[in-house]
């Protein structure tokens, strides 16, 4: 493979990862772990992922604040507007903002009945995400990414009103998407012809979810609405109690995955870590983007 990732010249590939706030002392520790391992791969940002209705506000500033105290890797704040007055909202992004927050994933987020259940705007908040995005540019000259999706929102009716919702953020001033996991390539690249039909010219970036456990993964997807493939599954049966070779497949599936993108012409990829280090180093590797430390010290620190 000829792609060099962030050793020197080459096809440059550049990744992101996300996080998501711990909820006990012990998932905080290994997220702290897991920042300390895959820092020093350089990620072009990291993101936090934040609770609908503000449920992991505190965590959320703590996960950030984990992420900022590396001292090197800009951090990007989801924020959602569901379930919440825009007064509060507003209020939180003033928070993230005086951390030194500049990037921000702007969500709509999942009513508390969860996904599936009809989503009610409240009335004196934020509308939907593209709303979201106009109230954050006009706070300030924020970074903002939205979310995309190759295989369509679960609420949509058909691609045409899921892409004019998509443009509607970029038109109030977002600069980048991130998809939804997918796992079919063909499905992604269809979604991005369309998009750009639509007149939209934002990098649609990946969303790369590394598979810590098939079945836990399968269940995940039928509520998002993402596909598994017949091919992927047939991969992984019967590694249920296999966690080595589960992890050496899930390894290999993401980097084939990524390689095919790299030769459709995609550069930036945003990896799902489920704050889990090993995986996403690992296929890092694989696609060339190297720590600026020797493994052995990463290792050892
Ligand atoms: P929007 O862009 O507002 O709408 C999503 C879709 O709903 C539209 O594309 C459209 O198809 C449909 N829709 C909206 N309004 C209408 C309408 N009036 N009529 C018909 N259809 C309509 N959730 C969290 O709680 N916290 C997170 O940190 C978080 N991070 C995420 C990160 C990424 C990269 C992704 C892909 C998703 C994330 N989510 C998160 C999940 C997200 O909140 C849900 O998918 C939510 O259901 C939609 O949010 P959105 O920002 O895409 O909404």
């Amino acid at each position: 493979r000829s792609v060099t990732g962030n050793r020197g010249s080459g096809q440059e590939i550049r990744v992101s990862f996300e996080f998501f706030p711990p909820k006990t002392p012990h998932m905080e520790a290994t997220l702290s772990e897991t920042i300390r391992r895959l820092n020093p791969l350089g990620p072009d940002f990291v993101s936090v992922t934040y609770g609908a209705g503000g449920s992991t506000r505190d965590t959320t500033r703590k996960t950030l604040e984990m992420v900022l105290a590396t001292g090197n890797t800009p951090a990007a704040a989801h924020i959602t507007c569901v379930d919440a007055t825009r007064e509060e909202v507003d209020a939180v992004v003033r928070e993230f903002a005086a951390l030194g927050i500049r990037r921000f994933v702007a969500l709509r987020g999942d009513p508390a009945g969860g996904v599936g259940t009809r989503y009610q705007p409240h009335p004196n908040g934020y509308q939907n995400a593209a709303h979201l995005v106009a109230g954050l540019k006009a706070f300030g000259d924020f970074d903002i990414s939205v979310a995309a999706y190759p295989e369509r929102h679960p609420e949509s009716p058909d691609f045409a009103t899921d892409i004019d919702m998509l443009k509607r953020k970029v038109d109030n001033g977002a600069t980048r998407a991130i998809t939804q996991f997918f796992f079919d390539n063909d499905i992604y690249e269809r979604y991005v012809e369309r998009v750009r039909r639509a007149g939209i010219y934002i990098p649609i970036v990946p969303g790369i979810a590394p598979i810590h456990n098939f079945s836990a993964l399968r269940n995940f997807a039928s509520k998002c609405g993402a596909t598994v493939p017949d091919w992927l599954a047939d991969r992984f049966e019967g590694l249920e109690n296999d966690p080595q070779t589960h992890a050496l497949v899930a390894s290999a599936v993401a980097a084939e995955q990524v390689f095919d993108l790299v030769d459709r012409g995609v550069s930036d990829f945003h990896f799902y870590t489920m704050n889990r280090p090993d995986l996403v180093f690992a296929i890092c590797r694989l696609i060339g983007i190297r720590a600026d430390k020797p493994v052995s010290e990463l290792n050892a620190a």
